[in-house]
């Protein structure tokens, strides 16, 4: 009797499983054999990796690997307990002032993971009579706490991507007791920055707050790497609520939320994913300081990103793909169809060449692509093989 009720519960599963595989859509993972770095080694092969959010190169970085060693040696393996218990040990406090300061904002808080910190801030500050309002093409993570929001009985609305006239519309029309305005800085499958100085200006007319979530600008982005608001000049102002993620340009892991003091000790206090959870343990506080550093002092790394990306630009003129306006270093050649996408994705493949394929529904239906992402660590040569191998197969 088990085994027949679990070979039915398993079936439904697998026929899910086919479904996706029939639409080109079942996901695998790949086992690399080396750290992150600008060549991946899978199945004893090299690849030029064209894959990894590590923009800055940092996450194979041997300074940082001994920071993480030399604070596991200092701390211990593990925190123990929840922040709120008695997980929160030096480092992780010496790493909230260090974000703090780096952004400009008075306070800040750290997370296990970008997912967990974006879960904490909209539906911690958005509940019943409060309202939402999102970019459509925000990152799994905002809408998932833009739905946990919605499960605490706030209102949410989507504005088209960018769209600031739709977005205006839509708060003069709100009665809300609280309005909270959501978005990515930097669109992380497309590479466009959202208009920020458009976002924070609404946000101050109809007196909501903005939660940006900059886990692609952190580090790249503004004077030393502070990240959007710094590109756009914009201040670190209490209705600002700036999360950043770590495991990006920083090439550690974990996130931060940067606000007000008391925003902050809102969060920590009422924040569901902040409370419920272990601490990180406290070597990864010691790398991320050690990579703080690294990031302040990157100007050289910045340079040569922006050197890779003006170069793959530059080249990929006359392709047949439409690579949009991306100023970042997610670079996104967008082939449209799924099969078509993962079949160029395999060419470059077979040819050492690491550029994954994005379909739906991480981008809109008609939108697969390649996503490119680019490194300091990419050489101007690496850019050419890339350019070169995508000419031959155009
Ligand atoms: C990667 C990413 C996250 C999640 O961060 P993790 O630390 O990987 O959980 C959140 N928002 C955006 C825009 C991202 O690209």
């Amino acid at each position: 009797m088990p085994e027949t009720s679990s070979s039915l519960l398993e079936g439904s599963l697998d026929a899910e499983l086919q479904e996706l595989a029939a639409a080109g859509l079942r996901r695998q993972r790949r086992i690399l054999d080396s750290p992150c770095g600008r060549i991946a080694t899978v199945d004893g092969r090299e690849l030029l990796n064209f894959a990894s959010n590590d923009y800055l190169g940092l996450a194979g970085d041997a300074g940082l690997a001994r920071a993480l060693a030399d604070g596991a040696v200092t701390w211990g393996a593990g925190s123990g307990a929840s922040h709120l218990v008695a997980g929160h040990l030096q480092p992780h406090a010496d790493l909230e002032a260090a974000l703090a300061e780096f952004t400009g904002f008075p306070a800040a808080l750290t997370f296990s993971t970008g997912y967990l910190a974006n879960l904490a801030v909209t539906p911690t500050l958005a509940g019943r009579g409060d309202a939402v309002f999102a970019d459509k093409l925000n990152h799994a993570s905002l809408i998932d706490a833009m739905q946990l929001a919605k499960a605490n009985g706030a209102d949410v609305h989507r504005y088209p991507h960018n769209d600031l006239p739709a977005l205006e519309r839509l708060l003069a029309a709100s009665n809300a007791r609280r309005k909270v305005i959501v978005t990515d800085a930097v669109f992380s499958m497309d590479g466009d920055l959202a208009p920020l100085p458009g976002l924070f200006a609404l946000a101050e007319r109809f007196d909501a707050w903005l939660v940006i979530d900059d886990a692609h600008g952190f580090g790249v982005l503004g004077a030393k790497g502070r990240g959007s608001l710094a590109h756009f000049n914009l201040p670190a102002t209490p209705r600002i609520l700036l999360m950043g993620t770590l495991g990006k340009a920083a090439g550690v892991g974990g996130a931060f939320v940067a606000g007000s003091t008391r925003a902050i000790d809102y969060l920590l206090n009422k924040g569901r994913s902040y409370i419920f959870t272990t601490a990180t343990p406290p070597a990864i506080a010691c790398a991320l300081l050690a990579s703080l550093q690294r990031i302040e002092n990157g100007n050289a790394l910045r340079q040569q990103l922006n050197a890779n990306i003006a170069r793959l630009r530059d080249g990929a003129r006359d392709l047949p793909w439409t690579l949009p306006a991306s100023m970042t270093a997610i670079q996104p050649l967008i082939v449209g169809d799924n099969q078509a996408a993962l079949d160029l994705a395999q060419a470059l493949w077979a040819r050492g060449l690491w550029v994954p394929a994005i379909r739906p529904p991480t981008v809109p239906r008609g939108t697969a692509r390649l996503r490119i992402s680019l490194s300091a660590a990419h050489t101007a040569d690496d850019i050419d093989r890339l350019l070169a191998a995508l000419k031959e197969l155009a």
